[in-house]
C-alpha cells in the first residue's frame, strides 16, 4: 500500500479513542454506563420538519443536482430569520451560501484563503475541525489559550504582532463547545479592530446560538459594526433542531469569503438535496415551540448536573449557552485519570478536556445530552466514590 499523505500524519492521535476503548470494555462486563460525553442532541426532529421532508422527497425537481449555492428560498429563509432573530441584513445572492452541514465550510473554509505557510490562529481547548481544515490547506495553527479568568476568551492582546501578521484567518465559536462561554458584544468589538488591523478573515461558529438559558440570547459576531467586512457566521440547523444526521447548514457575511468558500465547493461538491433544504425551510419559518422546549429541557439537565456537582463539593460555573457542562477537574487529578477513574468506578462518561488541546488540561466535559433522570442518576453514582 502507499503511505499515506504527510496532511494526514499531522494530525494529532485521537484521544477519545481510548475512552472509546474503555467504554466497550466496562459495557462488556454489564455496566449499565452513562454517557455524558454524547455531543449531539438526543431529541428527535420536530414533526413538522420530518413531515415537509416527506412531501419534498416525492417532488422530480428535487431529484436532480441542486444548485451549487443552495435554492433562492432556502437562502432567504436564512437571510429573514437572521435579520428577525440579530437585526442583521443579509443579501442571499452573494452573503448566503448553503452547506452540507456547518462543520463541511468551516473545514473548507482555509483551503480558499490560507497558502501554505500562513497562520491560522485556533482556540485551545477547541472543536478539532478548525485545526484539521488548517492544516489540510498547509497552514499552520497558533493556538489561542482559553483560560478560566478570561472567561474563556481569547487574549488577543497576547498574540504576538509578527504571528498576527502572518495570519489569514481566525475561529471562533461562542456559545463555545467545550466550555459553554458565551462572548459579549464588546469582545467581538475588539475581534473586529484586531481582525483590520492584521487584516485577517474571521470564521464565527455560532452553532449554539439558539441554545441559550436563564433568557439570555448570545449575539450574532455580524451585529457588531464593521463584522461583514471582516468575517463570516457558521451557522446549522443540527442544534438547533435536533437535525444532525440532516446535514444542512450555513455560512452568512462578508461576501468575498462567501464566494471564495463557494469556488472549493462548486469543485469538491454538489449541494444539499432539495428535499433538505425544503425541510430546513420548514424549520426556520415555522413554529419555534420545540425549539424553546429543547431549550427548556437542556436548561432542566444543566440544573441537575450542576446541583449534584455542587452537593459533591466540586467547583462548577453556570453555563448560559450550549448544551455542556465544563468544570475544573477535583481533587488534583489530571483530565484523563478523572475521566477513567469516573468511567470504571461509577460506570459515568465524561470527556477529559485534554482531548480538545492542551489548555483544557484541569477539566472535564458533561454533555446535556441524556434524560435528566440519567444525569441525576450519574451525580448519585458519584456520591458514592472514595477520593
Ligand atoms: C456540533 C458542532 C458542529 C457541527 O455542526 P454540523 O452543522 O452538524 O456540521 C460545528 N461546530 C461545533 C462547535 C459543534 O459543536
Amino acid at each position: 500500500m502507499i503511505p499515506i499523505a504527510d496532511r494526514l500524519r499531522r494530525l494529532p492521535p485521537y484521544l477519545f479513542a481510548e475512552i472509546d476503548r474503555k467504554k466497550r470494555d466496562v459495557r462488556a462486563r454489564g455496566v449499565d454506563v452513562i454517557d455524558l460525553g454524547i455531543g449531539g442532541p438526543d431529541l428527535p426532529t420536530p414533526p413538522h420538519i420530518v413531515h415537509a421532508l416527506q412531501a419534498a422527497a416525492a417532488k422530480p425537481e428535487h431529484h436532480r443536482y441542486p444548485s451549487y449555492e443552495g435554492m433562492p428560498a432556502f437562502r432567504q429563509a436564512v437571510a429573514r430569520w437572521y435579520g428577525r432573530r440579530f437585526g442583521v441584513a443579509l443579501d442571499l445572492e452573494t452573503e448566503v451560501l448553503t452547506l452540507i452541514g456547518s462543520k463541511e465550510g468551516t473545514a473548507h473554509m482555509p483551503l480558499a484563503f490560507v497558502n501554505p505557510g500562513d497562520v491560522v490562529l485556533v482556540p485551545d481547548p477547541g472543536y478539532p475541525v478548525y485545526s484539521a481544515g488548517a492544516w489540510f490547506a498547509g497552514g499552520e495553527c497558533h493556538f489561542m489559550p482559553l483560560r478560566r479568568q478570561n472567561g474563556f476568551l481569547p487574549d488577543l492582546g497576547a498574540i504576538p504582532a509578527d504571528v498576527a501578521r502572518r495570519a489569514k484567518l481566525m475561529y471562533l465559536n461562542y456559545p463555545n463547545n467545550p466550555t459553554a462561554a458565551v462572548a459579549s458584544p464588546a469582545f467581538f468589538k475588539g475581534v473586529v479592530e484586531f481582525a483590520r488591523r492584521f487584516n485577517l478573515l474571521v470564521c464565527h461558529d455560532a452553532m449554539y446560538s439558539e441554545l441559550h438559558f436563564d433568557g439570555y440570547e448570545p449575539p450574532s459576531f455580524l451585529a457588531t459594526d464593521g463584522a461583514k467586512d471582516v468575517g463570516v457566521e457558521f451557522h446549522s440547523l443540527s442544534k438547533t433542531y435536533s437535525m444532525t444526521g440532516w446535514r444542512l447548514g450555513f455560512c452568512v457575511g462578508n461576501r468575498d469569503a462567501v464566494a471564495g468558500l463557494g469556488k472549493i465547493k462548486t469543485n469538491v461538491d454538489s449541494g444539499v438535496f432539495q428535499a433538505v433544504q425544503e425541510a430546513g425551510i420548514a424549520a426556520l419559518t415555522g413554529p419555534q415551540d420545540m425549539a424553546e422546549q429543547y431549550r427548556r429541557t437542556y436548561q432542566e439537565r444543566r440544573d441537575v448536573a450542576v446541583a449534584g456537582l455542587r452537593k459533591l463539593g466540586w467547583e462548577v460555573d453556570v453555563p448560559k449557552g450550549a448544551f455542556f457542562v465544563w468544570a475544573p477537574v477535583p481533587h488534583r487529578k489530571d483530565s484523563r485519570e478523572f475521566a477513567t477513574r469516573l468511567l470504571e468506578e461509577a460506570g459515568v462518561v465524561v470527556t477529559p478536556g485534554v482531548g480538545f488541546g492542551p489548555s483544557g488540561e484541569g477539566f472535564y466535559r458533561i454533555a446535556l445530552t441524556v434524560g435528566a433522570e440519567r444525569i441525576a442518576e450519574a451525580m448519585e453514582r458519584l456520591q458514592k466514590l472514595r477520593w
